[in-house]
């Protein structure tokens, strides 16, 4: 069997990053509206007001409300467990339908799997029917 790990590396990295921004955006948004929410009579309608309300001043004269922040930390966060769960990915494949293809325009070589026909070369992104190089 030959085993192919999908972006294993690049992907765990990328969804690490992802994850971080992702918490510490929200954890930002915590931090900002906790001292009024937690004193609030009511605190999940204090926290709703305030995250329509309250405003970061990263950038000047550009209204960030803290909604923004916790929509922008949310898709992070999934986007970032998705590509973790992504990058896991394991194909089994038998060795013998394997082969080594190589690009006709960049000459960018990828194993993968023999019934392949057209695609797009990883590289270049061009659609290609590729060559089999090595068997
Ligand atoms: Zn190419």
């Amino acid at each position: 069997m030959f085993r192919i790990l999908r972006r294993q590396k690049s992907g765990y990295a990328l969804s690490l990053v992802l994850c971080l921004i992702g918490l510490t955006s929200l954890f930002v948004v915590l931090w900002k509206t906790w001292p009024e929410a937690s004193s609030a009579n009511n605190p999940f309608s204090a926290f709703w007001t305030l995250l329509w309300t309250e405003q970061l001043d990263l950038i000047p004269s550009f209204e960030f409300k803290l909604a923004y922040l916790v929509i922008l930390g949310t898709a992070m966060l999934v986007s970032g467990v998705l590509i973790w769960v992504l990058s896991r990915q394991w194909f089994h494949l038998p060795a013998e339908e394997i082969v080594l293809f190589q690009c006709p325009f960049c000459k960018k070589q990828w194993r993968g799997h023999r019934n392949q026909e057209l695609v797009n070369c990883p590289r270049c992104r061009k659609q290609t029917y590729p060559k089999i190089v090595e068997k």
